[in-house]
């Protein structure tokens, strides 16, 4: 991680940057095409600039593309400003913000406020599907949800949830991931392992038996019984105690049709912590991405 920077946008240089849609168009141009326009189908560098919605058409095969094509904001109709102030709202504060509160700020319905949340949210996720974890990894998994009468430690809650945390040399955490899973049985603990912590890392689990035999080959497992004295898997537990203060604080708890969304959400931030102001810009590259 880069050196790091505290300060995030303000909210009046935000306004002075992106004051109307011209100014957003330009600086996703940017993003997008950043040695110039290039045609998506036949590579030709040249277009003609179409009136309405940031609309171009390349001047040898005549294909027509536009700025948020291919892009998590494709075929919205919503103009791009709404698209830029969602984006720095929802990066402006580590606690995230509701469709209504959206909706009531940037004046869009509830239901496009909602749908815009779940795209940026999705653009979350896939910006960090691309990272593997490495090194000394923390994994566990945890219950979210509403909690199941009766039940206490796992299976407290009615969401399963995969955690895994990659340490520093300092035993500090560095990237995290949560993955919802139907259960926590050997098959599905191989597919978390397999798709997101890399051959030859140390595993630290908990003693429970399914991670046994899918850490047994290319991993070096190390195990313990949980103790709340101990420091193995002590900055997982916390993680998880925040990821689920920030989904009850911020959406008051949630369905676990959308949880995922929230998960990712939540892991996009941390991942991204130390980044200030930079966050804006990381999310913009994700919904461009
Ligand atoms: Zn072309």
């Amino acid at each position: 991680m880069s050196k790091r920077t505290r300060k995030t946008l303000s909210f009046y240089k935000f306004v002075e940057r992106f004051p109307n849609e011209e100014a957003c168009r330009e600086y996703l141009y940017s993003f997008k095409w950043k040695d110039g326009f290039v045609c998506p189908v036949c590579g030709n560098q040249h277009c003609y600039t179409l009136k309405g919605f940031g609309r171009y058409q390349c001047t040898k095969c005549r294909h027509q593309t536009s700025l948020t094509a291919n892009t998590i904001m494709h075929s919205t109709h919503l103009p791009l400003h709404k698209w830029f102030w969602a984006i720095y709202l929802v990066s402006c504060d580590k606690r995230g913000i509701s469709a209504l509160a959206l909706s009531g700020k940037i004046e869009v319905s509830y239901k496009s406020a909602w749908y815009m949340l779940k795209r940026i949210r999705e653009a979350m996720r896939m910006r960090d599907a691309h990272y593997t974890l490495c090194g000394v990894v923390e994994l566990d998994d945890s219950y979210f949800g509403a909690k199941i009468k009766g039940n206490r430690g796992r299976k407290a809650g009615n969401q399963g949830v995969f955690v895994a945390v990659s340490m520093s040399k300092e035993h500090t955490p560095i990237y995290l991931k949560m993955q919802v899973t139907d259960n926590i049985q050997i098959p599905s603990v191989q597919n978390f392992v397999t798709n997101n912590i890399a051959p030859g890392s140390t595993v630290q689990t908990d003693s429970f038996r399914s991670y046994i035999k899918p850490l047994a080959k290319n991993y070096i497992h190390e195990s313990e019984d949980f103790n709340p004295n101990s420091k193995h898997l002590k900055w997982l537990h916390q993680i998880i105690a925040n990821a689920k203060a920030f989904i009850n604080g911020t959406y008051h708890g949630t369905s676990t049709k959308h949880l995922q969304m929230y998960l990712s959400e939540f892991c996009f931030r941390f991942n991204r912590r130390s980044f200030g102001g930079k966050i804006f810009d990381r999310l913009l590259v994700a919904m461009v991405g």
